[in-house]
């Protein structure tokens, strides 16, 4: 426990060393290019709202970026995973499997298409979910039948699977698209964290059938609040558009709508933003991987293990993470550190624990456990001082 208490009072050392002697947050935005210009001419051209030229000229440049065909801005990345799900045919009632360990939006998006989650592993060393438990989980539970596939348990559909890319570390997902075209299950990836990750040349999002991000003041780029539905399928998208776009039909004056769409669409304001900050996520993933090597130095020998890339993959950074040894390491480790102005968190808690996602079936969830007790995210911004070189 000492040993802890000593590694944290290094850590805020090393921490102010980069970032200075302020509060250090553990993610912060940071504005160095044409954010104000963009926004002025939001500004003088009176497209400040829901139509305008720098939405569309943000999702060119999103999709250009991420190499998919097609991207749908919209106004947040849990609404975009909403959508996301709707698009994939899930019905109410349906079964949706996806991890524990994960933010909320994630579950809260199932619920909102009146699916179940089911929770299943994630790996260790990926932090996201782990293909051999779907695996696992799809041979002792399910079954196909006319081409649908099915939990034996429950008797339900279970009609799509939603991994995560964990703080911006790719998940085994290749093998996990292998696995859903097998069993005829759509593959949504919450790619929310991973903008700017790879497995091998190809970005994270390009996977499955559809992916979603989010452009929140706390991700690798900002446009205040924001988000994405990024796929290859031409009529995907065109309904993505549409549903998050109240599903007006085009027309010179006329109002006709022909579903119960949504108001999702991204303002032209903070598309504004995202257009500057896309510009820049190069250089920020430069310098982000920089950050993590120095972090990595940091805790070689230290006992305790820093999370970093798996052969052939390349995170993006977002977080970077460590997993201590037990919860009242990781604990004292937390209380260490944000008393002393040096912002670290732990895992969320397991979406398994939260009394809404209680009930519904998991497998067991070894690792997600493990992991929750063990897991502290570090500071992680881009620094200010390394402004010169961007
Ligand atoms: C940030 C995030 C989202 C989307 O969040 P919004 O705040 O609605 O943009 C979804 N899933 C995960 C895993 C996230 O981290």
């Amino acid at each position: 426990m000492n040993d802890i208490k000593l590694l944290a009072s290094k850590t805020i050392d090393f921490a102010q060393s980069i970032f200075g002697n302020d509060f250090i947050p553990l993610h912060r935005p940071i504005f160095l290019g044409n954010e104000k210009e963009y926004l002025i001419e939001c500004i003088d051209s009176n497209f400040v709202s829901s139509v305008g030229q720098k939405v569309t000229d943000f999702e060119d440049k999103t999709a250009e970026f991420i190499g998919s065909k097609y991207a749908v801005a919209t106004v947040n990345g849990t609404a975009a995973l909403q959508v996301a799900i709707e698009l994939s045919g899930v019905n109410s009632g349906d079964e949706i499997l996806t991890q524990a360990l994960t933010f909320v939006a994630t579950c809260n998006a199932i619920s909102y298409a009146g699916a179940s989650p089911v929770f299943i592993d994630v790996d260790k060393e990926s932090l996201g979910m782990s293909f051999l438990s779907l695996k696992i989980f799809l041979e002792s539970n399910a079954v196909v039948r006319h081409g649908i596939c099915y939990n034996k348990n429950s008797g339900k559909k279970i009609s799509a699977c939603i991994p995560m890319h964990t703080y911006g570390f790719p998940c085994e997902i290749k093998e996990i698209s292998d696995i859903c075209k097998e069993w005829n299950i759509f593959l949504i990836e919450d790619a929310a964290e991973s903008l700017g990750s790879y497995v091998g040349n190809k970005h994270t999002g390009t996977f499955g059938n559809l992916a979603t991000l989010s452009f929140n003041g706390n991700k690798v780029i900002t446009t205040g609040g924001g988000g994405m539905i990024i796929t290859d399928d031409e009529a995907l998208a065109k309904l993505a558009k549409h549903k998050t776009t109240t599903a007006k039909l085009p027309h010179a004056y006329e109002y006709v709508h022909d579903q119960i769409g949504y108001n999702y669409r991204m303002p032209n304001l903070n598309a504004a933003l995202g257009c500057a900050q896309i510009e820049k996520l190069k250089d920020f993933l430069l310098v982000k991987a920089k950050l993590a090597n120095m972090w990595e130095e940091f805790f070689l020998n230290s006992g305790i293990k820093f999370v970093n890339a798996r052969k052939n993959n390349r995170p993006n950074y977002w977080l970077n993470t460590i997993i201590l040894n037990n919860r009242m390491e990781r604990d004292a480790y937390l209380e260490a550190t944000n008393a002393n102005g040096v912002m670290t968190r732990p895992a969320w808690e397991l979406m398994s624990n939260l009394k809404m996602y209680k009930k519904f079936e998991n497998d067991g969830l070894l690792n997600s456990i493990w992991l929750q007790d063990r897991i502290v995210n570090i500071p992680s911004s881009v620094p200010y001082n390394f402004k010169e070189k961007l």
